[in-house]
């Protein structure tokens, strides 16, 4: 069955809003999402009992890649939404980074109080399977929150459309070095920009969530001569900021902190409405995705002269990494595509000088010229 939710109210920005599961608020806080998509199918699983959601955005530029996010939602609804939302951010995300790939996402909505293991956990999964091999490759999943490269190789049990597989069956593995090599690229590109060097030695650089990603910028960024703070919510990443030889700061202090560069790699809204007035930095370049609890703080970061690199331009790297194992090419090319970060970033800076507007809308911008590009070359076809 599939069914086309009514979306009425104002569009949240791509990728913005809370980690779902967590709250009370939740519903309101995703509010309404436009459909402005090709597809969305939602299932109730035969196994699970669980309803299945795929949203498919765009297929303009190619399949449909986007990871399946597994959590508890209030209501099947709630997850459609999500799944709408994400899949809208994936199509901007693929398009400025110039692959070719659409946009589109996955959930699977657990009942409340869901213990994620075992049986039931197989169920859902291959119910999912089902669900994705039913679109016949127009979407491809990987893994998200709530999903882990196991996960995956579960899902491949009923459809070859799915990524992020370990390496012994055939993946790309951990993408998280990928992510950190990208933006680290795109703090090149910045550093350029605001301060006219090409150099990271010798900047003072907060870390903002030393995990996956944070850990290996931080070793990047360290090697490359910066000074590096790094913070974590999760006290034994002390540990992990005295091993890689750098300093600590305590999470309550980091985003306020006084540096070149601040580096949120944590949780989404990282820069919100309380803090965006108070930030000390000159440039925002981090990995975490919706950095900006609100899409309009790009102009309340213009106007205080900090740089910010948007998000999904910047952590893009992860995504080229999963793309190999739809393109089919090697580790190098990857690295090739991650490091051209900083290349993609450049031209963002530059039409956001020239238009006069914030980096964010340039990148918009940049990704929605792709998709027009692609589109019309469709209709020219079909005519
Ligand atoms: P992770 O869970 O491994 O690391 C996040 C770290 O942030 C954890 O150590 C956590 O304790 C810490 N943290 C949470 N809240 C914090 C706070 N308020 N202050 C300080 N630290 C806090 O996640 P990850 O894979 O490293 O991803 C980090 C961010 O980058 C996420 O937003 C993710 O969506 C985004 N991202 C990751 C990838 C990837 O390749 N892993 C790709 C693209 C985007």
């Amino acid at each position: 069955m599939s069914v086309a939710i009514p979306m009425p109210s104002r569009e949240p920005a791509p990728g913005t809003g809370p980690t779902p599961g967590s709250s009370g608020p939740l519903r309101a806080a995703i509010g309404g999402v436009p459909f402005e998509h090709e597809e969305l199918v939602v299932r109730r699983g035969p196994r699970s009992g669980c309803s299945a959601v795929v949203a498919v955005h765009s297929t303009a530029l190619g399949p449909a890649l986007g990871g399946l996010r597994l959590w508890r939602y209030p209501a099947t609804i709630d997850g459609a939404r999500d799944a709408l939302r994400l899949a809208r951010g994936m199509t901007l995300k693929a398009a400025a980074a110039g692959l070719d790939l659409g946009g589109g996402k996955g959930v699977i909505c657990a009942p409340a109080g869901f213990v994620a293991s075992g049986e039931q956990r197989r169920a859902m999964l291959l119910d999912f399977g089902d669900l994705v091999e039913s679109l016949e490759g127009r979407y491809i999943t990987a893994e998200d929150v709530g999903t882990c490269p196991q996960d995956m190789v579960t899902i491949a049990q009923r459809t070859e459309h799915v990524t992020g597989l370990p390496p012994e069956h055939g993946g790309s593995g951990d993408p998280s070095p990928f992510t950190a090599l990208g933006v680290e690229a795109a703090l090149r590109a910045c550093v350029r920009e605001r301060f006219g060097a090409r150099e990271l030695a010798g900047l003072l650089v907060v870390v903002v969530g030393l995990g996956h990603v944070g850990e290996q910028l931080a070793r990047r960024l360290r090697d490359a001569g910066a000074r590096v703070l790094a913070a974590d919510t999760l006290p034994e990443k002390r540990a992990t900021a005295r091993r890689l030889g750098i300093g600590w700061v305590e999470p309550e202090h980091a985003m306020l902190t006084q540096c070149d560069v601040l580096a949120p790699c944590a949780l989404g809204g990282a820069i919100n409405a309380a803090n965006v007035e108070l930030l000390r930095c000159a440039i925002v370049c981090g990995s975490a995705n919706n950095q900006l609890s609100d899409d309009d703080l790009a102009d309340r970061l213009a106007a205080r002269k900090i740089l910010y690199a948007p998000d999904y331009v910047a952590n893009a790297g992860g995504l080229m990494h999963v793309y190999r194992e739809v393109g089919g090419f090697g580790e190098q090319e990857a690295i090739d595509l991650a490091l051209g970060i900083e290349t993609t970033l450049q031209r963002v800076l530059a039409i956001a000088a020239e238009r006069d507007t914030t980096p964010l809308r340039a990148a918009a911008e940049l990704a929605r010229g792709r998709l027009a590009t692609a589109r019309a070359a469709r209709a020219q076809v079909r005519h």
